[in-house]
């Protein structure tokens, strides 16, 4: 096991925002260092992107859906995490 779950759960919760662009220059930052890192959280990333782009192109809510962000957090064994929510 990766020795930086507890980052990834923190990193997991802002991919909306890392993709939407939304987060502040700091944190971004650090969503970038972590992604060089963790090949698990750029496959999230790199998923979610894709998802939210096959959703833009037929012009639906941009909103990942529930049971796509809980295979995804269920695929990182964040099922935990994820009920916590
Ligand atoms: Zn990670």
């Amino acid at each position: 096991m990766p020795d930086h779950d507890h980052d990834c759960s923190q990193f997991l919760h802002l991919i909306s925002d890392y993709i939407d662009d939304s987060l502040d220059e700091v944190t971004c930052e650090n969503f970038k260092k972590h992604l060089d890192e963790c090949e698990h959280c750029r496959i999230v990333v790199d998923t979610t992107r894709k998802t939210i782009e096959l959703y833009h192109e037929a012009d639906k809510e941009i909103e990942l859906p529930a049971d796509v962000r809980g295979r995804l957090f269920h695929c990182l064994e964040l099922d935990a995490y994820l009920e916590n929510e």
